[in-house]
């Protein structure tokens, strides 16, 4: 029997393809299956012309595949090749169910590795142009999700973690915004606190929105593409960035 080939679990960042690492393009180049997300870019797939393409992609309203099918998937084709990637969009350890899928390949006798990637909250402050935290005033920063899993219990516990720190980054948050805002200003979060989103953030079709916890409800999001909601004074971008000086809920082109 051949050994088994060897995993890497690549961040291929925000959707950009020169917002990969240098590593995740030399393994991209590698491969021989690549086994990506439905968030993944053509144009990152591109930089694999030799590989055998794998979708496995799980998307909110899109058809889904179990996560229990993609840790098979990716077992089989290291049992069968020599290098595998397994592409994931952002940072794989970050909402990426990364831990799953390394656990399986453990079970199976596979080794693994992980690269980073540059991950969606960071690809959307740049866009805005201001950083996460800032010197005096904003200390801290929580990563969330208020999504929770088929057959999954709710869980309120980033209720807390959005209460408790400066700056907030949601993920997977579009649909639930209205109810996510409401939530949050229940729990005490003053309603002018800044909220921006950034769709498909990094890509030339990105999209900015800019408003407040409490405006929320108006904000215009196209389904079925990537949202990050940033919560907090980064929100508010820098005005000499927006075209004609528009007002703080205008909706822009950030290209
Ligand atoms: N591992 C990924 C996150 C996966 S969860 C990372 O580190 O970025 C998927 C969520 O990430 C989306 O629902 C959205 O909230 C966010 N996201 C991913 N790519 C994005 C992009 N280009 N622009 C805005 N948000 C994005």
């Amino acid at each position: 029997m051949i050994p088994p080939g060897k995993v890497w679990l690549v961040g291929a960042g925000p959707g950009a393809a020169d917002l990969l690492t240098l590593r995740a393009a030399r393994l991209l180049a590698e491969a021989e299956v690549v086994l990506h997300d439905a968030l993944v870019d053509e144009a990152v797939l591109a930089l694999a012309p030799q590989a055998r393409r794998v979708a496995v992609g799980k998307r909110a309203c899109r058809p889904s595949t179990a996560q229990r099918f993609i840790n098979k998937q990716i077992v089989d084709a290291a049992r069968a090749h020599g290098t595998v990637v397994r592409l994931k969009g952002g940072d794989p350890m970050l909402f990426g169910r990364a831990e799953e899928e390394i656990e399986a390949l453990e079970a199976a006798g596979i080794p693994w590795e992980v690269v980073p990637g540059v991950t969606a909250a960071s690809a959307a402050a740049a866009v805005l142009g201001r950083s996460l935290t800032r010197r005096g005033t904003a200390r801290s920063v929580s990563f969330i999700t208020a999504s929770v899993g088929e057959g999954e219990a709710p869980n309120h516990a980033w209720i807390e973690a959005a209460r408790g720190t400066d700056t907030v980054a949601v993920y997977m948050g579009a649909r639930q915004l209205p109810a996510l805002a409401a939530a949050l200003v229940a729990a005490g979060k003053p309603a002018a606190t800044p909220l921006a989103t950034v769709a498909n953030a990094s890509l030339p079709q990105q999209r900015i929105w800019r408003g407040t916890l409490g405006s929320a409800t108006e904000a215009v999001l196209e389904a079925g593409v990537p949202v990050m909601v940033l919560i907090g004074a980064p929100a508010q971008g820098r005005l000499e960035q927006a075209p004609g000086g528009a007002e703080p809920s205008a909706m822009e082109h950030a290209a």
